[in-house]
């Protein structure tokens, strides 16, 4: 069993800038009198909470939204994800392929529906799942490969699809793409086309810290699939009369804010962007630091803005630089996300032989430092400064050393 390193700086001064922030947007009027009118509404013993008329309404606009034919929500990514894989009735044995660079979530869902979870490498600029890789590990039980849009750097789709199209599965057929866009609500792929409009099914979410959020919970699975979109709603409204299902429905409150937010989504994002933009000018002076693509072909969304430090400095120097910011700058970073299995008990056991060098190479070398909408241009400044200073005196102890 591989040992858990910190992954968060240690220091007992407050943090200006928290590690995370613990809203990725933000809530304006719009937002309160939605749900104030909501519950205006739903006090009435004879209209009470019941939800399908706001959620179709917000099923209805995130379609739209997307370019997909059908949105169904659900209570969270990860339920909507379980029950998306669920819809395959994975027998044991059959493969989902995953990045080994990405969230526990969608492992854990891979799992609880009877699939191996088949780790493969990220690429190395923008730390989405490598095709080169996912061919490499593609075989005879693989039933989906599962791609996330990581940290919002928007992944070109065609390579995956091309690679199931050529290698179907001798019962299934060609494996599915599943697309985990959790961090990328928004942006749009080399197409041209909105994420959520490409591939077999695309899931969302809606928790807190997400780019936009429905009271800090939600999900949403968007897809061209119609046999798919009817299952999931049977799925998660407790089966119809004939299968199995549970209860995962989105509440009213939630809709009816989903829906403002949606309609700020834009907005939101482009202040996201414009502040990434500016750290990344802002460091581009800075050797050791590797900044995030810019990817002038698509649109990166800038869930996170990842800076890697040098090779040499992987693991105890990029420590020391989190130390650094934290404590002489108040500014908190995270490290998202280190391969699950050094750390995740059950996924390291389910996942046992596998391992994956240039995932753990580049997560060594990897922080994502504060990053909100909301930070002014002035405070970026200030942030971006600490940064570059926190660079060089990393740089000098290590030289000196
Ligand atoms: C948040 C997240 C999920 C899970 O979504 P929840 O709504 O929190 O269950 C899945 N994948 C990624 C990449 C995420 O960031």
């Amino acid at each position: 069993m591989p040992t858990d390193r910190a992954t968060v700086p240690r220091t007992d001064a407050p943090l200006r800038w928290p590690v995370e922030p613990a809203q990725g947007g933000w809530y304006t009027t719009a937002e309160h009198n939605a749900v104030r009118s909501v519950l205006a509404e739903s006090d009435d013993w004879q209209v009470g909470w019941k939800s399908a008329g706001y959620v179709g309404a917000f099923e209805d606009a995130f379609a739209g939204f997307t370019g997909s034919r059908f949105a169904v929500a659900f209570n969270s990514g990860g339920t909507a994800l379980e029950m998306l894989l669920h819809y395959l009735r994975l027998d044991p044995g059959d493969e989902v392929i995953s990045c080994a660079v990405n969230f526990v979530g969608p492992l854990l869902a891979i799992i609880s529906q009877g699939g191996k979870p088949i780790l493969a490498e990220p690429e190395p600029n923008t730390l989405n799942l490598d095709p080169t890789d996912v061919e490499r590990v593609l075989s005879r039980r693989t039933r989906a490969i599962l791609v996330a849009h990581w940290n919002g750097a928007v992944a070109d789709l065609r390579p995956f699809l091309d690679l199931a199209e050529r290698n179907p599965n001798p019962i299934h057929g060609a494996p599915l793409v599943i697309v985990d866009a959790a961090r990328a609500c928004g942006g749009r792929t080399p197409t041209g086309a909105r994420v959520g409009a490409e591939g077999w099914a695309t899931m969302f979410s809606f928790e807190s810290k997400k780019l936009m959020t429905t009271f800090g919970q939600g999900g949403m699975i968007t897809t061209d699939d119609q046999a798919l979109a009817e299952q999931l709603r049977r799925l998660r409204t407790y089966g119809g009369t004939e299968h199995w299902g549970t209860n995962q429905m989105m509440t009213k409150a939630q809709a009816a804010v989903g829906l403002v937010q949606l309609a700020r989504l834009d907005e939101m994002n482009d202040a996201r962007i414009a502040r990434a933009h500016q750290r990344t000018r802002g460091l581009a002076d800075v050797e050791e630091l590797t900044l995030p693509p810019t990817l002038h072909d698509r649109q990166h969304v800038y869930y996170r803005h990842n800076l890697l430090v040098p090779e040499s400095w992987a693991g105890e120097g990029r420590d020391e630089l989190m130390n650094v910011l934290a404590s002489e700058y108040g500014l908190g970073s995270i490290i998202s996300d280190r391969p699950a299995y050094l750390f995740h008990r059950l996924i390291s056991a389910r996942t046992a032989d596998q391992h994956c060098p240039r995932a753990e190479q580049l997560t060594g070398r990897l922080l994502c430092p504060y990053l909100h909408p909301r930070i002014s241009v002035a405070e970026e400044e200030e942030i971006t400064g600490a940064i570059a200073r926190a660079t060089a005196r990393v740089a000098r102890t290590r030289s000196t050393s």
